[in-house]
């Protein structure tokens, strides 16, 4: 039972505290810092009212059983809300440390006070199963199927747990040196330190499954072998496709897709091969596009020690700067000031970049960028005569992600670079045994939803090689 008057005694939203911003941007650790304080996560837990109807779990893809762990977090037993977690969220270190919660959103008590912080107490939680050990779920009963997941994120992993613990032999391949898709090489380590992916995959080999990095699959190994060797195969590969910003200059030096520079980074920061690595140092550097990538690009320049960085978006304004007949942002979480924006830098809204401008050298020296004028159809134009130029020397583009950028030749399906793999709502495709999970189907999304699909998906591939499956399925395919 929760305690019916917490959130009445507790009204105050009150998160763990990050570390001040002149220590942070020195390295790449967790911005946060690394403990709890216990009577701080009691107090917040305190907070939640344990609604009859628990919009916050129908805010959450995967349906986390939030009011039953808000409250062993508030009776201070961990280990029964970690359970709890577990039973919904194979990976609850990664969604607390970098999902944007959702279930946030839906807190009921959000209507006349701040929400529960449901993220941080799942952070804690979480942070104690990492630190007692992920005890392995080795399968009681070893089944004569087998499963190829192509794409180690955070949906090929979740599909691939479920799988081997349902008895499946699962090889999981990774075209990359290390596992762990975007949560390895895309998001940066002060949002989330690699070794907890590490942690996560010791537990997985010890339950059997298995990895195999660098193979590309429809490169190193025909589509169509995969298909043959195994039962079923699940495409996890992702939506790595950028989106560009096709616009006089778009060939000259110093600009670049946003992934170039974070996997440069985060490849250093790991201490792996370098990769075509751009740096920001010393650098006038310019981010184009407001979203999660964006914020990234932020906080790496910041610690390269650009000479300044101003991020510009296209049609975002603060909430308190716009008229009430402008229908943007649509997403309200992009109001939302990122740790990264604290650390310094300029943001610029409702800015339209018209031009990267030659230092004369065939590198950029300027971006030139005007007013966004929103015309009555919603297009959205740079207006007339109010051009001006921003010193750049570094332009990243995060302007979002098309689709796949997987090899697909040799598997016989309508989908082309760039383009989103087209499946059923329950993850099918029109090929036999090959299913379609996470950014690869759904598009640019969250680690919550590729969770969510993953475990999704391996119900149905469960039902597919075995008959039947008593595996969860939080959510249809859209
Ligand atoms: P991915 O994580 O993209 O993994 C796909 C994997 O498939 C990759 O490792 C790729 O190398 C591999 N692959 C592709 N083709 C092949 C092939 N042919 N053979 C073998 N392997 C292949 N979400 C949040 O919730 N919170 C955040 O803070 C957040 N920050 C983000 C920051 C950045 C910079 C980016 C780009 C995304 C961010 N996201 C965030 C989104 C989130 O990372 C993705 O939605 C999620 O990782 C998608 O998971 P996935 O498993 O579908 O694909």
């Amino acid at each position: 039972m929760a305690d019916s008057h917490g959130f009445l005694t507790y009204r105050e939203r009150e998160l763990p505290p990050n570390r001040p911003v002149p220590v942070r941007i020195a390295d790449y650790r967790e911005i946060r810092e690394r403990r709890t304080d216990g009577a701080l996560l009691k107090r917040q837990a305190s907070r939640c009212m344990d609604c009859g109807v628990p919009f916050c779990m129908a805010g959450c893809p995967l349906g986390n059983i939030i009011p039953e762990f808000n409250d062993y977090a508030r009776q201070g037993l961990s280990g029964l809300g970690a359970e709890r977690l577990l039973a919904t969220n194979n990976f609850p270190e990664f969604t607390g440390r970098i999902c944007p919660a959702p279930c946030e959103s839906s807190c009921v008590l959000g209507i006349n006070q701040p929400p529960v912080t449901i993220k941080a107490i799942e952070r804690a939680l979480a942070d104690d199963i990492v630190e007692r050990g992920m005890t392995p779920q080795i399968p009681g009963r070893l089944s004569d199927r087998s499963v190829c997941v192509v794409g180690s994120g955070p949906a090929g992993l979740a599909a691939a747990q479920q799988l081997t613990r349902a008895g499946h032999t699962v090889v999981v391949y990774e075209r990359d040196d290390r596992l762990g898709g975007l949560l390895r090489y895309g998001i940066p380590d002060f949002k989330l330190e690699k070794h907890i992916i590490d942690a996560r995959l010791d537990q997985m080999r010890a339950e059997g499954t298995r990895f195999r990095t660098g193979v590309e699959i429809g490169v190193d190994l025909s589509w169509t072998e995969v298909r043959e060797r195994f039962d079923a195969v699940i495409v996890a590969t992702g939506a790595l496709a950028p989106r560009d910003l096709d616009i006089p200059g778009r060939h000259l030096d110093g600009v670049h897709q946003a992934m170039e520079f974070l996997t440069g980074s985060n490849r250093e920061v790991a201490g792996a091969p370098p990769q075509g690595q751009v740096r920001a140092d010393g650098k006038h550097v310019v981010v184009l596009g407001g979203g999660d990538t964006g914020s990234d690009c932020i906080g790496v320049s910041h610690r390269q020690g650009a000479a300044s960085v101003t991020n510009v978006a296209i049609g975002i304004r603060p909430p308190d700067e716009r008229a009430p007949h402008e229908p943007w942002p649509i997403d309200p979480r992009l109001f939302e000031t990122q740790p990264s924006h604290e650390e310094g830098g300029e943001r610029v809204f409702l800015t339209s970049t018209v031009e990267f401008v030659d230092r004369g050298d065939g590198s950029v020296g300027a971006i030139r960028v005007a007013d966004t004028q929103i015309l009555p159809n919603g297009q959205r134009i740079p207006t007339p005569g109010t051009e001006r130029d921003l010193p750049a020397d570094l332009v990243l583009l995060s302007l979002g992600f098309t689709g796949t950028d997987a090899n697909m030749s040799g598997l016989d399906l309508p989908v082309g670079r760039g383009s989103l793999i087209a499946r059923s709502s329950d993850y099918s495709t029109d090929l036999p045994g090959v299913f379609v999970a996470g950014d690869a189907g759904r598009g640019a999304s969250l680690v919550v939803w590729a969770i969510a699909e993953g475990r999704a998906v391996a119900h149905e591939v469960d039902a597919y090689i075995s008959g039947s499956s008593s595996l969860p399925s939080p959510t249809l395919a859209t």
